[in-house]
């Protein structure tokens, strides 16, 4: 079928490309003139596991093309996602902003035979008829016949960091239109998804199709990711409560995740959820229920938990160090999760700023980041440790796993661990010389301080 995709950040590019992958001709559409012509010269803007290779390959062998055109892509399109970002405003709301300007556009350019327009932005629940408002008054700006067009809401549930997998590996795909018509050519569309065409495990049984109405399917988006913000708040709350009673929360989680009413997905306790969507999303599901009257108690204290959560760091480093002024904290890893470039709305920018009101100094390595304002970037985790008074592993990269924690124990003048994301074995850094504190995992805490040896040589009178 011929696809336009409208936006082309994690969700829109990973989607156009993976479309082109299983035999679509698609045409990827961005105002980004910078970012097309990266993407024209074969080279992703963003960081994904696997994207370039299949974008590559999908552009030799013709079916993947960009252009800032966004006539040239409605032309092109029997079907037209919209994949602009919705960004929070200031009040929780969503922005959507980027949505009305595309759904204009789009109303501006419509031609030809019938089209499928699709929200696959998050957009707040209702927009899938102010979409079609939109582009119809994009069409009477013309007062030019059409043949018609329908709007179809297609959530998307893919994760950074395993974007192309999530894409041909759904759980479920969720359909949300009144049109017939426009949900039989999405099936389409999507069938060799939907047969495990291009699946891992090609064994399983073919991925549900969720058909509802629109408003609907925009909720069950909004739903998934609230349920998931509050699953992490929920453990982070039994982390801090194991904290002050002497349990481990990694022992607690398993015990509890093995009930399969409960299921072990979301139950590691950390530094608290951020990224680009959980902390939007959850505070536009709040908005819209107090715009309809509804006060949120669960979501504001899930919400308010993760607050609290993102800053456990500091309080972790002060019951040790106790003056932050003047000392080193070097964070390991910047990302809101590993295998990703993604830094919207991450943890450690929160925690950056804490520590740097407290006048710590903060020095950070992360595998991908390689800019970042008032932070010192550190070229290796031995450069970052060197002269830190405590290291906070903010991101559980794979490869954190397996440094020298011996070599960089030896480069710091103290050597303190918070282990932000309960990722690294305490043993092992105990043995590396480490005081190793964790979240949740009380036992572990406040081991014996390492032994620092005095820096200045003091000579008798
Ligand atoms: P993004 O910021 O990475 O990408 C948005 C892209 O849209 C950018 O490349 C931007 O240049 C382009 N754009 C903005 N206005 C445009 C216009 N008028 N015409 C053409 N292009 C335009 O956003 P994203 O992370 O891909 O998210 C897109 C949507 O998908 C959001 O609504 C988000 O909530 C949702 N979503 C994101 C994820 C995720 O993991 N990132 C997962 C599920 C859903």
């Amino acid at each position: 079928m011929k696809v336009c995709v409208i936006g082309t950040g994690y969700v829109g590019l990973v989607t156009g490309v993976c479309l082109a992958h299983i035999g679509h001709d698609v045409m990827c559409i961005d105002n980004n003139t910078a970012k097309i012509e990266q993407m024209q010269a074969e080279i992703a803007p963003i960081f994904e596991p696997g994207l370039e290779e299949i974008m590559r390959s999908a552009m030799k062998a013709g079916r993947l093309q960009f252009s800032t055109d966004l006539g040239q892509g409605v032309t092109h399109g029997e079907i037209l996602f919209i994949a602009v970002g919705t960004p929070a405003l200031p009040n929780g709301e969503s922005d959507t902003r980027f949505v009305e300007a595309v759904a204009r556009g789009i109303g501006q350019h419509l031609n030809g035979g019938y089209k499928v327009i699709v929200n696959k932005s998050t957009v707040p629940i209702g927009s899938g008829d102010w979409v079609r408002r939109i582009v119809l008054d994009g069409v009477a700006e013309r007062q030019q016949q059409i043949t018609g067009f329908d709007v179809v809401s297609n959530p998307e549930f893919l994760r950074e960091g395993s974007a192309v997998y999530d894409t041909f590996n759904p759980d479920r795909i969720v359909l949300g239109s009144d049109s017939k018509r426009a949900i039989a050519r999405m099936q389409s569309l999507y069938q060799p998804l939907l047969d495990r065409t291009f699946a891992q495990d090609q064994t399983l049984p073919p991925v549900p199709v969720v058909v509802t109405d629109l408003t609907s399917a925009e909720m069950i988006k909004y739903a998934a990711n609230a349920f998931l913000a509050t699953k992490i708040s929920f453990i982070n709350e039994v982390a801090n409560i194991c904290d002050r009673v002497g349990a481990d929360v990694t022992q607690v989680a398993h015990g509890i995740g093995l009930d399969s009413r409960i299921g072990n997905k979301f139950l590691q306790a950390g530094m608290g959820w951020g990224g680009s969507c959980f902390p939007k999303d959850v505070s536009a599901l709040i908005h819209t229920a107090n715009d309809y009257g509804y006060k949120t108690e669960l979501l504001n204290a899930a919400v308010k938990t993760n607050q609290t959560q993102k800053l456990l760091a500091v309080e972790k480093l002060q019951q040790v160090l106790k003056i932050l002024k003047g000392k080193t904290i070097g964070l390991l890893g910047l990302t809101f999760k590993p295998n990703t470039d993604d830094l919207r709305d991450a943890p450690a920018l929160e925690l950056i700023e804490a520590l740097t009101r407290l006048g710590a100094k903060v020095k950070a390595y992360d595998p991908i980041v390689t800019e970042l304002d008032h932070v010192q970037l550190a070229e290796t985790p031995e450069q970052l440790a060197e002269g830190c008074d405590a290291i906070v592993l903010v991101t559980d990269w794979k490869e954190f796993r397996d440094l020298d924690y011996t070599a960089l124990a030896h480069r710091m003048e103290f050597a303190l661990m918070i282990d932000g994301r309960n990722f690294l074995d305490p043993d092992q850094l105990t043995e590396a010389g480490f005081t190793y504190v964790g979240i949740g995992r009380p036992n572990h805490s406040f081991l014996k301080p390492k032994v620092v040896t005095p820096q200045v040589q003091i000579t008798a009178a």
